[in-house]
Parts: structure tokens; C-alpha cells; sequence
């Protein structure tokens, strides 16, 4: 990454208490969401953040977008700390800043028509000075999303779901923001869809200069769009890395773990001799495990991995892990197909 990144967070945290007592509500712990991740995101790049559900990648994107207010840490937008502004100082950046939903039906109004739904963000920041050119600007909209103008009086039920999903595209591009935070956005879609929507996005940052934050539970779909990575288990991030090196060198046994269990398409490809892929379940966020959070599931665990949190720390080929015990070679090509 080079320049000043657009987007900075600092051991960043999001802690949600757990309460008891309907009056009191007595805090006796916390759900630890996110739980001190430190990454930047340059101009123009596509970073993917991808892990399990419940890893914290979705409530770290919306502590970037100010949804939530982290409970520690530090979130940067170009270069200024928004961490704790308030709504009139986050005016800039719900306009250069935008996030693109995993469920398209639920976050478009069903009662509204499509037209009216994509000018929304024009009424809300007064930048359309008059309806004909307001319409004029989301037929455009539509057109630049692979959607018919034509349909500008119709509601979302009558869209199927790769279509509303390119609405809330529409609707999040409306004022060319700098930043798209797009959150599981194909993973509610059929996989032949999926492609769509993501040489879609594609093509939108290419000719809009976007900067992309793209989540995504699973490491397949990220694998030919985003420039780096940052795989995230139970609110920290395990490794960051170059996609290409995360792909073909995984140094972390969580990333490894991913990837063994990303479905080999082509039945000519070979599985066999490839690991097991991941056993059990992430344990609880409110109640992590001592030392690395993987070791419950590590087919590398050892005893210093119980006791001794493992920090992130560069590798020979650029990667950033937290392991003890990082992968070798051999053992990341164990886990790749043939
Ligand atoms: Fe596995 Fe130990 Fe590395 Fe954690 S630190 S990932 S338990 S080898």
C-alpha cells in the first residue's frame, strides 16, 4: 500500500456488555465483537476481511462507517480521528462513505419504488436542485448498474435478488463516494449471480476510484477482487496478507483451515491428500479462550498456544501472522488442491 491511507483503525475494539436484572441491568460481562485490530486500507484498494460467522468482521466494518461507536481504539478517515464525532462532524462522511448490504430485500423499503429509493441519499444531502434532474440522475443509476430505466416506478418485490442487490449498488454510488464498505454482499445470492454482482462492483471501482472494504465468510469469493486480506478469528485478525500469497502461501493454520475447506468446482482437480478441514465450533466471544483464540481448533496447538496470546508479527514472505507455530511451506501446500 502506498500514500496516506484513506481508512485507518488503531486496536480497535467493540465490547457489548452482557446485562442482568430488567432494572438494573447489572453488567456481568462483555461479548468481546472486535477486540483490538490494527490495519489500513489505501486509495483505490480492494481489502478483503474474511472469517466464520461471529468473527467480528461485519461490526469492524460498521465501526468504520460510524454505525456503532467503538468502545476503544481509533477509526481515521483520511487522515482525520472520527472515532467518537458526533452526527454533525460525520456529515462528510455518510456522504464519502457508503455500505452496501448482504440482504438486499430487508434494506430496501418495500413500499417505496425503486426511483425514489436510489434518490434518497440526492434528498438527504440536497444535492439534486430539481426532480427532473433528480430522475435524470438515478435513470443514469440504474443504466451504470445493469438495471432498466424503464423500471424506475416499480418496487423491490418485483426485482429478483441479484436486481435489488443492484439497486442498494445504485443507491450506495449515488454520490460517488471515496469509500465502499460492501458487507457479505452476494452471499445471500445463487452463486451464478454472485459473479455478476462482483464483476459489477469491480467495475465500478475501476471507473469510480473506489476504495473497497469487501466481507465475506468465505475465502473464494474475495480470492480474484482484493489486493490484501485480513482473515479475522473471534475478534482479531490472524493474518494479513497480499491476496495472491494468502492463496497460494497461507502461513496461519486458520487461513490454511479456510482454504482447505473452499469447494474444489473442477472434478478434475484432486481433494485427496488435502486436510481435514475445520472441526467444531468458534468458541464464545464472551468468553474467549486464554492465550491464541484458535487453540480449541488447531490441529497445531501446543502447550505454549493456551498460554501465551501470539502477536502479529511479519513473516519471510511479507505476510503478517499471530501464531506460535506458523505454517511452513510443505504444510501450506498440504492444504492447497492439486
Ligand atoms: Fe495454532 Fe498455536 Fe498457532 Fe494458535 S499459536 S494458530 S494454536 S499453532
Amino acid at each position: 500500500m502506498s500514500g496516506d491511507p484513506l481508512v485507518e483503525v488503531r486496536d480497535l475494539e467493540m465490547h457489548f456488555p452482557l446485562t442482568r436484572g430488567v432494572v438494573l441491568q447489572r453488567q456481568y460481562g462483555a461479548v468481546r465483537a472486535v477486540d483490538g485490530v490494527s490495519f489500513s486500507v489505501g486509495r483505490g484498494e480492494t481489502f478483503g476481511l474474511v472469517g466464520e460467522s461471529g468473527c467480528g468482521k461485519s461490526t469492524t466494518g460498521r465501526l468504520i462507517m460510524r454505525l456503532l461507536e467503538p468502545t476503544g481504539g481509533q477509526v481515521l478517515f483520511e487522515g482525520e480521528d472520527i472515532t467518537h464525532s458526533g452526527r454533525r462532524e460525520l456529515a462528510p462522511l455518510r456522504r464519502d462513505a457508503q455500505m452496501v448490504f448482504q440482504d438486499p430485500y430487508s434494506s430496501l423499503n418495500p413500499r417505496k419504488t425503486v426511483g425514489s429509493i436510489i434518490a434518497e441519499p440526492f434528498i438527504i444531502h440536497g444535492l439534486a436542485s430539481s426532480a427532473d434532474e433528480r430522475r435524470r440522475e438515478v435513470r443514469d443509476l440504474m443504466d451504470r448498474v445493469g438495471l432498466n430505466p424503464e423500471h424506475y416506478n416499480r418496487y423491490p418485490h418485483q426485482f429478483s435478488g441479484g436486481q435489488r442487490q443492484r439497486i442498494g449498488v445504485a443507491r450506495a454510488i449515488a454520490l460517488k463516494p471515496k469509500l465502499l464498505v460492501a458487507d457479505e454482499p452476494v452471499s445471500a445470492l445463487d452463486v451464478s449471480i454472485q459473479a455478476q454482482i462482483i464483476n459489477l462492483l469491480q467495475d465500478l471501482q475501476s471507473e469510480l476510484g473506489l476504495t473497497l472494504i469487501f466481507i465475506a465468510h468465505d475465502l473464494s469469493v474475495v480470492r480474484h477482487m482484493c489486493d490484501r486480506i485480513a482473515v479475522m478469528y473471534l475478534g482479531k485478525i490472524v493474518e494479513l496478507t497480499a491476496s495472491e500469497i494468502c492463496f497460494t502461501e497461507p502461513r496461519h493454520p486458520y487461513t490454511g483451515a479456510l482454504l482447505a475447506s473452499v469447494p474444489i468446482p473442477d472434478p478434475s482437480i484432486s481433494s485427496v491428500g488435502r486436510r481435514p478441514v475445520l472441526k467444531g465450533d468458534v468458541p464464545s466471544p464472551s468468553a474467549p479462550p486464554a492465550g491464541c483464540r484458535f487453540h480449541t481448533r488447531c490441529p497445531k496447538a501446543q502447550a505454549l498456544c493456551s498460554q501465551q496470546e501470539p502477536p502479529l508479527a511479519e513473516q519471510v514472505n511479507g505476510s503478517m501472522v499471530a501464531c506460535h507455530f506458523p505454517l511452513d511451506q510443505a504444510e501450506a501446500t498440504a492444504l492447497l488442491p492439486k
